[in-house]
């Protein structure tokens, strides 16, 4: 059986302005996913088994700009993608091959950082900018984000140039999620959760969601979901592989509402 979401994994971690070490996820989350202690069903009763995939593999990257080309060979434009980081600077070439075939869509960013520096310690392209490259580039026809928690003047700044759409965590309610009018593409990074329910994230930031809340907001997303990503987990930072559990579980959800939602 031909699969229904590609899946690709993207073993990059040199953007990271802190730690180190997401770029050894995506076969920590891939295990986790196949690990016996749980099912492949997604909790809307659809079974995210691994036929479900048309998996591409876990690429290493040599040159930050090689993510768009690799991302594109693998993208086929008729079924969503689902990318395995990584650092979350992987979103912005990810984004650009998907941009190249999808054009802009909404955005949905949860995070507990805006990843809106215009540059970080004079990198345009750390894990830090993404979304400010998004964004200048016109490449995202909205950009709404969730569980943000640290944002300077800086970034509120850039955030009001480019009209992004913030619920910051200390006002986050989860029966006032925002909506969307189009197909979007999602992007969640480890860290939006209280580091009490995922400590294997690099940047550790308290007061974040429960893993309950980030499911909630996944499964509560109406339209369809051309493409995600899962990025920032960070395996070295890890306790007991909890975190990998949590990763794997988000990746079933968000495949289970890609399936649902399809057109
Ligand atoms: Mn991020
Ligand atoms: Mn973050």
């Amino acid at each position: 059986m031909e699969g229904k979401i590609t899946l690709q994994g993207i073993l990059f971690d040199e953007k990271s302005s802190f730690l180190r070490g997401p770029a050894m996820a995506p076969p920590e989350i891939r295990a986790a996913y196949h690990s016996s202690s749980a099912n492949y069903f997604a909790e809307n009763g659809i079974e995210i088994s691994p036929d479900v995939f048309e998996d591409k593999g876990d690429f290493k990257i040599d040159q930050y700009l090689d993510i768009e080309s690799i991302t594109s060979t693998n993208l086929n434009k008729y079924i969503p993608i689902l990318t395995l980081g990584g650092d979350h600077s992987i979103s912005y070439p990810v984004f650009k091959a998907f941009h190249n075939v999808h054009g802009p869509v909404e955005v949905l960013h949860i995070d507990a950082h805006g990843d809106l520096y215009d540059n970080f310690d004079g990198d345009k392209y750390s894990h830090a900018c993404p979304f400010a490259r998004i964004m200048e580039e016109k490449l995202a026809k909205r950009l709404v984000q969730i569980g943000i928690r640290t944002l300077n003047t800086h970034q509120r700044e850039q955030a009001k140039k480019f009209g992004v759409e913030i619920t910051e965590m200390k006002d986050f309610d989860p029966h006032h999620l925002t909506e969307f009018t189009g197909p979007i593409y999602l992007s969640v990074d480890m860290d939006a959760l209280d580091p009490a329910y995922a400590p294997g994230v690099s940047h550790q930031e308290p007061g974040g969601l429960n893993t309950r809340d980030l499911l909630h907001i996944i499964q509560s997303i109406k339209v369809p979901i051309l493409g995600a990503d899962i990025v920032e987990y960070n395996p070295k930072r890890d306790l007991n592989k909890m975190t990998a559990m949590v990763a794997a579980k988000i990746l079933r959800e968000i495949a289970g509402v890609m399936l649902r939602n399809q057109n």
